[in-house]
């Protein structure tokens, strides 16, 4: 298909308002098209280029753009009120397209290659490479597929396809079950996936390709906890990063949870791996935190450690890391995802050999017994316990109130919309933040509060870095991003307020972490800032 043809399709699925309409539009095109086209087209319509499971990543801002297209068309007044209007406008001023007569029209494919080769340019002269590449590909475009193209690449195409609008298209189209693709989606870690697979659905773990992991909700206590699972597993709450580790013989991988490759940053925990495992093939779950003596080391030093470009030995002595497992999905042929969470944790006391590789837990329906597992998980250095159902499956991606976390202070996870350059010493930073919950009805990002506090000056350096590529809009001292960054945030109290949309506000916000381990979707939602809003007024 020709790009131009994607173009229009994008043009009439943003004008599309009905739900059910937006559904069987896109289910057309993915029923249109062969497979690899098909996943190619979804991923530039839904701006993200590259599937969740894919590293790869563009790093191209919005300004990078506006450069290579000012080259092209040189004086021009751009207009409009996003990436790929403002393009788009800059394009019309173009006096001639430079490409010769002979050349083919671009096809989805052919933009898809180009894109590829703009994410694989690496090392020195990689940035004029990347522009050199731009620059011809916008130069093969007309003004109207200038705007798919832009808003791809910055990654905002704002077409309304959520991921669970996906998920239903994918139904229609190969007229499947939708909690079946939904659930093959979380297993194959993307539902772009299935599409790729021309509709076969993978319902059970595959070795080497990440699997979206269950999540946790929050218990305000143990004795809540405890009333709403009854008899129940307790587990340490390590404060680390999760990890998924898919086995295969002498080969190891390890996943974040955000089911990025890992495994070349820890080559010391892969080791441990292969040292105590009674099974050929396995995909376990577990928490790397930096730990020394036997004592959980503070989770800066793990992020210091993680951040690093290149590891060498001296950061591995400074900064050692251990693994504590808590979840079997796979061992040998036979998927436990449906097993119950007791038989999990069963077998994999029997597949590990050694228990303190194992985080640790008792089974208790006692109120006193679990508060005194608490008190000594905190006085050990955790972050506080996490509940599990009993006979709960895995869920992969699932938010489902299984696995409860208990911690001593209630923070909440927001993501960056926007940030202000600061004053003085930090007006070389953004290092004042917007902070957003999201709103699950609408995949809006509701501002909820702003802060400049709780960041080192590395964090800052690293968040300016991040936002500027991730830049969607950029005026005077403000910058507004896609909402791509997960913080964690204190607060003091949630105060009625005009000055958001959402009307109320955080006070004394900080940030406590940056939680680049979280996508923006598994961020609080502001049903859950209303609730803990209304929780602390009953208090009064
Ligand atoms: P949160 O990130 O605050 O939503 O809490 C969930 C995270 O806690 C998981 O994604 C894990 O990274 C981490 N975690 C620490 N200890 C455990 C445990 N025993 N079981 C499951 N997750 C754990």
């Amino acid at each position: 298909m020709l790009f131009k043809d994607l173009a229009s399709i994008a043009r009439r699925v943003a004008a599309i308002t009905s739900r059910q309409e937006k559904v069987r539009y896109v289910a057309e095109l993915i029923s249109k098209l062969p497979p690899d086209e098909a996943y190619r087209a979804l991923l530039i319509l839904t701006g993200r280029i590259f599937p969740p499971s894919d590293p790869r990543e563009l790093n191209v801002s919005w300004a990078t753009l506006w450069h290579v297209v000012s080259l092209l068309v040189g004086e021009a007044q751009p207009k409009g009120v996003d990436v790929g209007e403002l393009i788009e406008s800059m394009l019309r001023f173009r006096k001639m397209k430079q490409t010769s007569l002979f050349e083919e029209p671009l096809t989805i494919n052919e933009a898809y290659r180009m894109l590829e080769a703009i994410a694989s340019a690496e090392g020195p002269g990689s940035k004029v490479k990347k522009g050199v590449i731009l620059s011809s590909l916008f130069s093969k475009v007309e003004p109207e597929e200038a705007w798919l193209l832009a808003n791809a690449i910055v990654g905002e195409t704002r077409l309304g396809l959520s991921e669970g609008l996906l998920i239903d298209a994918i139904a229609y189209a190969y007229n499947l079950r939708r909690e079946d693709v939904e659930k093959a989606a979380m297993v194959l870690g993307d539902p772009y996936e299935i599409v790729r697979r021309g509709g076969k659905l993978e319902l059970r773990p595959v070795i080497f390709r990440p699997i979206r992991p269950m999540l946790a909700q929050t218990a305000e206590s143990v004795k809540l906890a405890i009333m709403e699972l009854g008899k129940c597993a307790l587990e340490y709450k390590l404060d680390g990063v999760r990890v998924q580790v898919h086995v295969k013989g002498s080969e190891v991988k390890l996943f974040s949870r955000r089911l990025s490759d890992v495994t070349a940053s820890i080559p010391d925990i892969v080791e441990d791996v292969r040292k105590g495992l009674k099974a050929e093939k396995a995909i376990l779950e577990g928490e790397v935190i930096a730990e020394r003596d036997g004592k959980p080391l503070p989770f800066q030093l793990l992020m210091r450690r993680l951040h690093r470009a290149t590891l060498d030995a001296s950061i591995m002595r400074e900064i050692p890391l251990k693994l504590y497992l808590f979840d079997l999905l796979l061992i040998d042929d036979t998927s436990f995802l449906e097993r119950a969470y007791i038989e999990r944790r069963a077998k994999l006391e029997e597949v590990i050999e050694d228990p303190l590789q194992l985080v640790p837990s008792i089974v208790t329906k006692s109120v006193e017994e679990g508060q005194a597992f608490m008190q000594e998980s905190l006085r050990r250095g955790h972050e506080g316990i996490m509940a599990k159902k009993l006979n709960s499956p895995y869920m992969p991606g699932g938010r489902g109130r299984l696995w409860l976390k208990i911690k001593q202070i209630h923070t909440l996870d927001l993501v960056i919309v926007a940030a202000e350059r600061g004053y003085g010493r930090r007006s070389r930073w953004y290092s004042d933040y917007y902070l957003a919950a999201r709103d699950p009805k609408t995949g809006e990002f509701i501002i909820v509060g702003k802060t400049f506090k709780g960041l080192s000056d590395e964090e800052f350096e690293w968040t300016t870095q991040k936002l500027r590529s991730m830049a969607v809009e950029e005026t005077g001292k403000l910058i507004r991003v896609r909402p791509e960054i997960v913080v964690e945030v204190a607060f003091n109290e949630i105060q009625k307020s005009p000055k958001y949309k959402s009307g109320l506000a955080l006070r004394f916000a900080r940030i406590v972490k940056i939680r680049d381990d979280k996508t923006a979707d598994e961020a609080d939602t502001i049903d859950r800032v209303r609730e803990l809003y209304e929780k602390q007024y009953k208090k009064l």
